[in-house]
């Protein structure tokens, strides 16, 4: 029984060791790992040692080298050794997170992990919060909490009676948000023609003047401002304070997406981009991206606990209440689900707020410095100089031509495997997007990414 368990941290350790000379894009095609993966469901089972050694082998090649320290695609972020070790305990606890009774340690470390973390980022001391898969989950349990609120105070029921009849929810928002939140507003039934795009400075922050006007036009109806915290493209962070007072004289409920820049709030050098966002009435933000928790870790705060608990509490006959301890299914969108507080305490403790803002701080370094470098190189351009820890760059050919060339040296530099980017469409034209939100980038990385980079710009101009 236990040695499958060595066998599985053997193969661990031995992948975390590989990480630095590993490539870093997948190396054999999906048709192979098709072929090497679907085997017949067996009639009878296979020996676990053998099930583990076999899904290590099938899998070689076909794992993006995420964790790793040069990876620089979307936003993921790696996983810290502390967290990682608590992940694996979670499993092994095997606790079912839906209440104080069935997980009665990881309820209490949920609370203590929703205090921290408003403690941390400056958010109400009052706010409710819920540990959901990711940030995904994030807007749209906080959306479901806004629904409850904007529609109970237009005297409609929403929990009771649905959405249909119910007066339309508005959302006004910039081009820059994440389609995560068209997403929630599709499975809520609010509906993404319901979500109308402000205007944005030159710096892509919303127009305040243009979002009084777009409040205006909503007549009073429910509404619905989410502004953003570190987007995904340039890090930009929308003007908290004005944005709110806005929305509140217009009592619009606003709602943050923090799912990368939320953190920057554990920083003395760039907590001022947050200035007036403890004003806003729910917010957003990921653990698995910047805090570098692995997969499952999103995190939710709403401002009115009330409307937040009416939007999820179940009674149902098998519950034991035990109303000393926070009940995480009341707040949670998620029936059962692991128990995703243990990672995130880890993590805490093992980084503490200095750990975090250090972290913050070193990431946008390493961001701002790929960024300047790779964009002087000759033929490239920067598009974006990183807010935080997010950038752009483009590149031309010889004949002066972007987009498709800025899309072929990306692919260029992914095969060759000492780094990887993605490719983003912004403003119109075709951008590298560098994004740096590892705790194991080093500047020895950044050193090497740039040579990479360089060596793929100039093979491809040719
Ligand atoms: C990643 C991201 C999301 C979605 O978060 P998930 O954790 O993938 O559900 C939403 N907004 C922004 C700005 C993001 O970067």
């Amino acid at each position: 029984m236990m040695n499958v368990l060595n066998v599985a941290a053997a193969h661990a350790a031995k992948y975390l060791e590989s990480l630095p000379e590993r490539p870093i894009a997948p190396q054999v095609p999906l048709a192979e790992l098709q072929r090497r993966l679907a085997k017949p469901l067996p009639e009878q089972g296979v020996a676990d040692e053998a099930v583990i050694d076999e899904l290590v082998r099938d899998c070689d090649g076909g794992l993006m080298g995420s964790a790793g320290g040069r990876f620089f695609g979307w936003v993921i972020g790696g996983t810290l050794p502390a967290a990682l070790a608590a992940d694996w305990l979670t499993s092994t606890w095997d606790q079912n997170a839906a209440s104080n009774v069935t997980a009665p340690a990881e309820a209490v470390v949920e609370q203590v992990c929703g205090e921290w973390i408003k403690q941390l980022l400056g958010l109400p001391d009052s706010a409710s919060f819920a540990l959901v898969t990711g940030c995904q989950m994030a807007h749209t349990t906080a959306l479901a909490s806004a629904r409850h609120k904007l529609l109970r105070d237009r005297g409609w029921d929403v929990e009771a009676r649905g959405v249909s009849g119910a007066p339309p929810i508005r959302i006004l928002t910039t081009e820059n948000r994440h389609e995560s939140i068209l997403r929630a507003a599709r499975v809520l039934g609010i509906g993404t023609d319901a979500v109308k795009y402000v205007r944005a400075d030159n710096l892509g922050r919303i127009d305040v003047g243009a979002l009084e006007t777009a409040l205006k036009e909503s007549g009073g109806g429910p509404t619905v401002v989410l502004l953003q915290a570190g987007d995904l493209n340039t890090g930009m962070f929308d003007p908290f304070g004005p944005a709110c007072e806005a929305a509140h004289a217009a009592k619009a409920w606003v709602h943050v997406d923090g799912a990368i820049g939320l953190w920057v709030g554990a920083s003395a050098r760039y907590r001022s981009l947050l200035d007036g966002v403890e004003r806003a009435d729910s917010w957003a933000t990921d653990g698995h991206k910047w805090l570098n928790l692995p997969f499952d870790s999103g995190l939710v705060f709403v401002r009115d606990a009330a409307a937040h608990k009416a939007s999820f509490a179940q009674d149902t006959s098998y519950s034991v209440p035990v109303e000393a301890v926070r009940n995480q299914k009341d707040w949670n969108p998620e029936w059962s689900r692991r128990g995703r507080g243990f990672p995130l305490y880890t993590a805490l403790r093992s980084l503490g707020r200095a750990g975090i803002a250090d972290m913050v701080e070193r990431c946008s370094a390493h961001a701002t410095r790929l960024v300047s470098e790779i964009g002087a190189l000759p033929g490239a351009e920067i598009a974006s100089m990183p807010v935080i820890n997010q950038g752009l760059v483009r590149f031309s050919s010889k004949t002066g031509e972007h987009d498709t060339f800025t899309d072929r040296v990306i692919r260029r530099i992914q095969d060759a495997g000492v780094a990887f980017f993605g490719g983003s469409t912004w403003r119109g034209m075709r951008v590298m997007r560098i994004s740096v939100c590892n705790w194991r980038t080093t500047g020895d990385d950044v050193t090497a990414t740039i040579a990479s980079v360089a060596e793929a710009l100039a093979a491809e101009r040719g």
